[in-house]
């Protein structure tokens, strides 16, 4: 069997020790009016054609990668509990979604999603924090490193219940405008 040479050892080592000392950071995001078109109202995005990323999407996500970021999808879709969209859809959608991340140089560690609607009355609709609360435990997670971006109240409501920052952007705007609060 070959052995790895002395000088291999030594390199990996030191990616490993700088892994260890640079703590990476969490950013929770909304899916729809953060990342992608939002649907019309009272309809939803539940197929791989009708998933339109919105622009600088990507440009934006590299840069807060590069500034130590992971990327977590936290989304409410209640198109599942009203019938008008499967489980199996969200999943092949989302599948989709990790996979143009991983086109783009991106990873996406999660995505959470809440099926419910309000009458459900569950622990994970948002404004509810129960889907970031479970992505941090999962995670091993600090509430002091995570940010959660969000194109409504609701979302900023389960950032605060969940003890983590929030950062509110208009919807379709495109999450660039999170770069002047993240990228001192
Ligand atoms: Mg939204």
């Amino acid at each position: 069997m070959a052995r790895p040479s002395s000088k291999k050892v030594t390199k990996s080592r030191g990616v490993r020790a700088r892994r260890i000392t640079k703590k990476r950071k969490a950013l929770f995001l909304d899916r729809d009016g953060v990342i992608n078109r939002s649907a019309p109202k009272h309809e939803y995005v539940t197929r791989i054609e009708e998933f339109e990323f919105l622009p600088q999407t990507f440009d934006t996500l590299r840069r807060l990668k590069d500034a130590g970021y992971d990327f977590y999808v936290i989304t409410n879709q209640a198109g599942v509990a009203r019938g008008q969209a499967t489980h199996d859809q969200m999943n092949t959608l989302h599948e989709y979604l990790a996979t143009e991340f991983e086109r783009e140089g991106l990873v996406l560690h999660g995505v959470y999603m809440c099926p419910h609607q309000d009458e459900d009355d569950c622990l994970c609709r948002k404004p509810k924090p129960g889907l970031l609360l479970q992505a941090m435990q999962e995670h091993e997670l600090d509430p002091a490193d995570v940010v959660f971006v969000g194109d409504r109240e609701t979302d900023m409501q389960a950032a605060k219940a969940a003890g983590v920052r929030g950062i509110l952007i208009p919807g379709e705007a495109g999450i660039s405008v999170v770069l002047d609060k993240l990228l001192e």
